[in-house]
């Protein structure tokens, strides 16, 4: 007799899901009728929930794909567009994650040196999907407790929680696994800072590789290969998913960009003209704010990047 359950897709991969049902894990493929249906973003991704038949032989069928809340999506890494003006966005976004409960940002205090610009740039991208987001600053043994606080002081000035952590003594950690439970989290950041070792500290039964990172290519190596859900003690979820670096402004035009800086949004309802650029016009609140040092050179620098950028 087929079984009828509803579970979540943890694993995708060349059109094959692996959904986790009632502690069990089933493969399954999509039911021909979604597989045609015309929809303009991905049918069935890891972090959807869906309604399957399971068959005597333990595979299954996804008959449903549920209502999504929120995802975590992206400008399709194709070359066919480029030196093309931008795509109209239905056509090119790709949903990396379905449902994200949250998204945990990490950057090491050193080896790498943290990238700004690029954690402001995920900070955006969180904000637009309506993704809450936590930053987790990794290898604080490299550089001690107090510088590291001090380097990330502004992300947890604006609001942002900012976990420390070392995976090398265990600073930190328990914090960062308090803030797992019931959740599905993406766990995104530049290569080397240590992304692997902290979920493989986290549970330690994932035996995740490590990347050695080499003196002549710091960039590491990418082991990630298909998206997946990453079980933690069977009471949440991590997506290790490839390609986060590509992260693009899928959906944000460049006057709403002010927006996602939420020191700066605030703001901008002081600046004299509706469509201020927040540079050379007068009477601009986001500029008198930095004369100010009411915000940071350093974010408005970036949102001044990322507005070029996407124009
Ligand atoms: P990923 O590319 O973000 O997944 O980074 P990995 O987990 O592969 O780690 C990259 C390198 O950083 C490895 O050599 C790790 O041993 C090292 N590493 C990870 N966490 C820490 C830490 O807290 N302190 C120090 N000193 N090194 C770390
Ligand atoms: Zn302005």
């Amino acid at each position: 007799m087929n079984k009828n359950c509803t579970g979540l897709i943890i694993k995708s991969q060349s059109g094959f899901f692996t959904v986790h049902c009632e502690q069990e894990r089933i493969e399954c493929r999509l039911r021909g009728q979604l597989n045609h249906k015309q929809l303009d973003t991905d049918l069935a991704t890891i972090g959807d929930k869906v309604i399957i038949d399971v068959f005597e032989d333990g595979t299954g069928i996804i008959k449903e794909v549920c209502e999504r809340n929120r995802v975590l999506s992206r400008r399709l890494p194709s070359n066919s567009y480029e030196n093309k003006p931008r795509y109209k966005n239905h056509e090119i976004q790709q949903v990396l994650i379905a449902n994200v409960d949250q998204a945990i940002f990490v950057f090491s205090c050193q080896d790498p040196t943290p990238n700004f610009r690029m954690l402001d740039r995920f900070l955006v991208i969180a904000a637009a999907n309506d993704i809450p987001a936590i930053i987790c600053a990794n290898k604080i043994d490299l550089i001690g407790a107090q510088k590291a606080v001090s380097g990330f002081e502004l992300y947890n000035d604006i609001g942002y929680h900012v976990v420390y952590t070392s995976t090398l003594n265990k600073q930190g950690v328990q914090d960062l696994k308090n803030l797992l439970p019931g959740k599905v989290s993406v766990l995104a950041g530049p290569s080397g800072v240590g992304k692997s070792t902290l979920l493989n500290t986290i549970n330690p039964n994932l035996g995740l590789r490590v990347n050695e990172i080499s003196q002549s290519n710091r960039k590491g190596r990418h082991t990630t290969v298909y998206p997946q859900l990453i079980p933690i003690d069977d009471k949440g979820w991590v997506a290790d998913t490839p390609g986060l670096r590509a992260l693009d402004f899928f959906d944000i035009e460049p006057e709403e960009l002010d927006a996602y800086f939420v020191e700066i949004a605030p703001l901008v309802a002081g600046c004299a003209f509706s469509n201020c650029t927040h540079t050379h016009e007068p009477s601009c609140a986001v500029v008198s704010a930095l004369i100010k040092g009411q915000i940071s050179e350093s974010r408005y620098n970036s949102l001044l990047q990322m507005r070029k950028q996407i124009l």
